[in-house]
């Protein structure tokens, strides 16, 4: 039984829109059927790309030809939108964060059930190619036991001049990065219980929405998370640097720059103490030569267009979902409380 191919209408022509319409040229399985932007502006840029463009919203939901309707609008507007596409009888890929409130997704989950509609939300991250590396490398074990991940973002522009720095609009880095770094951590740990998080805002820009954040999770299997985004860092820490009970691996950056290392011998020697600073260590003397090796970043081979192509597929009913609606409810629950641990300054147990 083959696809047949589904009919797509993007809402929102910016940035990450017009992403996925470049994305999309070359996923067969989806034709761009149109753009509808609220802003006149923005449909006159999208009808001189050559789509065809839709003059109103109500326009879109009442074309029958339509399958899919992508949202790619400001994180406030998801929930409506998504809710009159479901009930117009429209299949709908979601932008991130899903909603403001685990409330409002749960009221669009209901829609999707009631309407018999696949609803996916588009956690594009998940097919970096650096997070695969190291979703390689802790699920081979290639350093051991994993026990320590640390995941950092950061930038020296400041939060972008639009609907990001402002709070009635869902922005903030919490909504924009938290949710991607959030999600593939609770993916990797699927079915491993989180069992505390502590999360401190930053607002040293002087918006009313976070500037970047740090948040610690710990779970039950003993691993410690550390996931951070700032915006103020003129000097970035490295992107992802992971220990485990063999081995040490990092990544500095999305161009893929970094190794891991690996034990590889026996410390024979007693060890040596070396002058550091103005004192002496012992504990952190070098190792002994050819003790360690180190390795290239692994291989590995990802294409974002596989979200789309899944979605169609389910929407066939051949796959199941990659990415699954109810984790991310599991990320949109631990986003709320660790917006609740900054507030307060409160360790949140589960
Ligand atoms: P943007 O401001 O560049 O584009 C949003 C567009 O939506 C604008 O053209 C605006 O006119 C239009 N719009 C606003 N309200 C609308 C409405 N009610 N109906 C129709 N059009 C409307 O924003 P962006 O950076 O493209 O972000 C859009 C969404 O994509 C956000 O939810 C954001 O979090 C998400 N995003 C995801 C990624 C990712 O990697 N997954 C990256 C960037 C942005």
């Amino acid at each position: 039984m083959s696809n047949t191919v589904k009919n797509l209408v993007l809402i929102g022509y910016g940035g990450m829109g017009t992403r996925h319409l470049q994305r999309l040229q070359s996923v067969k399985e989806i034709n761009v059927k149109g753009v509808y932007d609220i802003k006149r502006v923005k449909r006159e840029e999208a009808k001189r790309a050559g789509y065809r463009v839709y003059s109103t919203f109500e326009n879109v939901l009442l074309d029958k030809d339509v399958d899919i309707i992508l949202i790619a609008t400001p994180n406030d507007s998801h929930k409506d939108i998504a809710i009159e596409a479901l009930k117009n009888d429209k299949h709908v890929i979601c932008e991130k964060p899903v909603t403001l409130s685990v409330s409002d997704f749960e009221e669009v989950l209901k829609v999707a059930k009631k309407y018999n509609k696949c609803f996916m939300v588009d956690q594009n991250r998940r097919w970096d190619e650096n997070f695969n590396m190291i979703k390689k490398i802790y699920n081979n074990h290639a350093i051991g036991d994993v026990y320590e991940i640390r995941n950092y973002v950061q930038g020296s522009r400041g939060i972008p001049k639009d609907w990001r720095q402002l709070k009635e609009k869902g922005g903030g880095m919490v909504y924009d990065w938290c949710v991607h770094l959030l999600d593939r951590i609770l993916w990797l740990n699927n079915d491993v219980k989180l069992e505390s998080l502590y999360a401190n805002l930053s607002y040293s820009l002087g918006h009313n929405v976070d500037d970047g954040f740090e948040v610690t999770l710990l779970f039950e299997n003993g691993l410690k998370v550390l996931l951070g985004v700032g915006t103020s860092n003129f000097i970035k820490l490295p992107e992802w640097y992971m220990v485990g009970s063999t081995g040490t691996m990092e990544i500095e950056d999305f161009d893929l720059n970094g190794k891991y290392v690996t034990l590889e011998g026996e410390l024979t020697k007693d060890t040596v103490p070396i002058e550091a600073g103005a004192g002496f260590t012992k504990t952190m003397a070098p190792r002994n030569d050819g003790s360690t090796q180190e390795h290239e970043l692994p291989k590995v081979n990802v294409d974002v267009r596989d979200f789309y192509r899944n979605f169609v597929n389910w929407i066939d009913g051949k796959e199941e979902p990659i990415v699954k609606n109810s984790e991310v409810m599991r990320t949109m629950k631990v986003i709320n409380e660790i917006f609740k641990s900054s507030d307060n300054n409160e360790v949140i147990k589960f």
